[in-house]
């Protein structure tokens, strides 16, 4: 599989995500056959094409959590995402590997996630429910939350030109501030995390990274997808 993006740059391989972040496809190596493979190796037999009978493995693999064949498969992804929505993503361990832009080494851009989608909560912690506010509202928080972000990036950049260090100056930046990191995972660890994080119960932000990586595999890997959706959305 191809090569996506590895800049800003808007490719097939890209899904604009939220006002300036994307999840782009840079590499993967993953499909189908290699999940019935992994499986039929136990009786040291392998197909060449997908066959009826090799869905229907896959669908018996999923519903009865025989997860590891689901794993030697390979997903690698460019993502651009404000801060907060990392520090969830992050959390995200087994099978799962990242390298982030580092804010020590080279100055930060200006770059802020302004949100469209200002809301309320209502109801408990477990089942809130989130609901548009009024509009007068909603431009005077994303007032608010644009002129915080650029007086903070002022102070920023008042520092650095001071020489305090990057690794000092950053501190006074905010969570929405953008980043970009390598993202890499395999189909199992994938559909864990979509399972999760494309998921009414999670912040509408993340949700929107969830299921823009949720259409990659369904776009590679049509049938482990179908067998995943049909599954509950749990990961086996
Ligand atoms: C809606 C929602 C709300 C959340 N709220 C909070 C919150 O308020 N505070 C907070 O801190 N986090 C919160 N989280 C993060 C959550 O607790 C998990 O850290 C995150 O979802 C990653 O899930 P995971 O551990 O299953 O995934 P991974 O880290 O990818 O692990 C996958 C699986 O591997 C196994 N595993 C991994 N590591 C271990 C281990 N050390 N020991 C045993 N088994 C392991 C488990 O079976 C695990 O499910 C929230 C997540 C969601 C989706």
């Amino acid at each position: 599989m191809p090569v996506a993006a590895s800049s800003d740059v808007v490719t097939e391989n890209t899904a604009p995500v939220l006002d300036h972040g994307f999840l782009a496809l840079d590499g993967a190596f993953a499909d189908d056959l290699a999940v019935v493979n992994a499986a039929r190796v136990s009786f040291n037999v392998a197909s060449e094409e997908l066959s009826e009978r090799d869905e229907g493995l896959i669908r018996f693999l999923m519903r009865d959590r025989h997860g590891s064949p689901f794993e030697h498969g390979y997903f690698r992804f460019l993502v651009k995402a404000p801060i907060f929505v990392v520090r969830e993503h992050h959390r995200h361990r087994a099978g799962h590997s990242y390298n982030e832009w580092s804010g020590r080494y080279s100055k930060l851009d200006a770059e802020f996630y302004l949100p469209d989608f200002v809301r309320t909560q209502v109801g408990k912690p477990g089942a809130y429910r989130f609901e548009p506010v009024d509009p007068a509202v909603r431009d005077q928080a994303r007032a608010e939350i644009r002129a915080a972000a650029e007086s903070a990036f002022e102070a920023y950049e008042r520092m650095l030109e001071q020489g305090v260090a990057k690794e000092v100056a950053r501190t006074v930046l905010p969570l929405a501030l953008y980043t970009k990191y390598f993202w890499s995972c395999n189909p199992r660890s994938l559909m864990h995390f979509c399972g999760l994080r494309n998921s009414e119960q999670a912040q509408y932000e993340i949700r929107e990274y969830a299921r823009a990586a949720e259409g990659f595999l369904e776009r590679l890997m049509p049938v482990t997808h179908a067998a995943f959706v049909a599954n509950g959305r749990v990961a086996p």
